[in-house]
């Protein structure tokens, strides 16, 4: 390893700390890295997460830049150097918390790369967080799982699913918690109780169970322990007198799941919004309301993974 070109001037600079915390940032949602700097190395693979000093293997693309020089991972950095970010993550999920077991291996690839996308919404803004998650759906498959199994090594444990798919499951249970507040403080609870420490899935829900007063065994058997992703694809009909929701739920893998989505709309000048529990196979539910609705949208299904259609008619 060589010390990277890296200079005061260079972003790379303003990345890195040992003496990283955790605040409430602005909109108490950011993981903040306090700038001070310290120890980046560049190295000749792809980047690398060590606690007090992130091995760096990409192409610095800012000094590419400001130096004409042709980035070899342009693809790769078109929105932020996103392995320094990454690799950055890793202080808070890999070597500030550490999975109990490589089933839970998620703890560690999943977390991190959902905060590539934490990064980019405070950087920019929720669709630019967005985009860089549905640049990940290509690479989960139909039996994807998080979960690795009892007893497996860290060549069974290792793979594509724990880093993307375990991005999105973060990113769709934050939308079913629907409260950034409890969503936040939970991620920060569990970084908290478990600093220097041993982890699995079933502290993080405890911590979540905690927080928001209710059980998440379902989301977690289905999305953690269960394979493959939903599809849901339906329609809702406007009538004078309801809203009528006929939508089917089908899992992609082994696994049927329940998803969360959000029916609004407007009674004359009066805005309305109907969270719906939807279950696996046929689901019609009727909202009964006082005038007949417009402006009706479904929200929320760009935020559940998997390829989801429902039509308003
Ligand atoms: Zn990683």
């Amino acid at each position: 390893m060589r010390i990277a070109r890296s200079t005061a001037q260079d972003p790379l600079s303003l990345v890195w700390s040992p003496s990283y915390r955790i605040s409430v940032g602005a909109g108490r949602r950011l993981l903040i890295l306090v700038a001070s700097l310290s120890q980046i190395f560049e190295t000749n693979f792809w980047g690398m997460e060590h606690s007090t000093c992130v091995a760096y293997g990409s192409t610095f693309p800012a000094w590419c830049r400001e130096h004409d020089e042709i980035d070899a991972h342009a693809g790769e950095n078109a929105r932020f150097d996103y392995i320094l970010v990454h690799e950055s993550a890793h202080e808070w999920w890999g070597n500030g918390v550490s999975a109990k077991s490589w089933g839970h291996f998620w703890i560690h690839e999943g977390f991190a790369t959902y905060a590539e996308a934490v990064y980019l919404e405070e950087k920019e803004d929720a669709e630019a967080a967005q985009a860089h998650l549905e640049g990940m759906k290509a690479s989960i498959g139909p039996t994807s799982r998080l979960f690795r199994g009892e007893n497996v090594d860290s060549g069974a444990a290792y793979g594509r699913d724990i880093y993307f798919k375990g991005a999105w499951v973060l990113h769709t249970l934050r939308y079913s918690v629907d409260d950034d507040d409890l969503w936040w403080k939970s991620l920060r609870d569990f970084n908290l109780a478990f600093r220097y420490k041993n982890a699995d899935t079933e502290d993080f829900r405890a911590i979540l169970e905690k927080n928001t007063g209710k059980s998440w065994k379902t989301f977690f058997d289905e999305w953690f322990y269960g394979e493959g992703v939903p599809s849901i694809d339906g329609t809702v009909t406007t009538r004078p007198r309801s809203l009528l929701v006929q939508v089917k739920v089908k899992g992609s893998g082994k696994t049927d799941f329940h998803v969360p989505i959000d029916l609004t709309w407007r009674e004359g000048a009066t805005p309305k919004k109907k969270r719906i529990l939807l279950g696996p196979g046929a689901n019609q539910v009727e909202i009964p309301v006082q005038a007949k609705p417009h402006d009706v949208a479904v929200g929320g299904l760009d935020r559940v993974l998997g390829e989801h259609s429902i039509r308003l008619q």
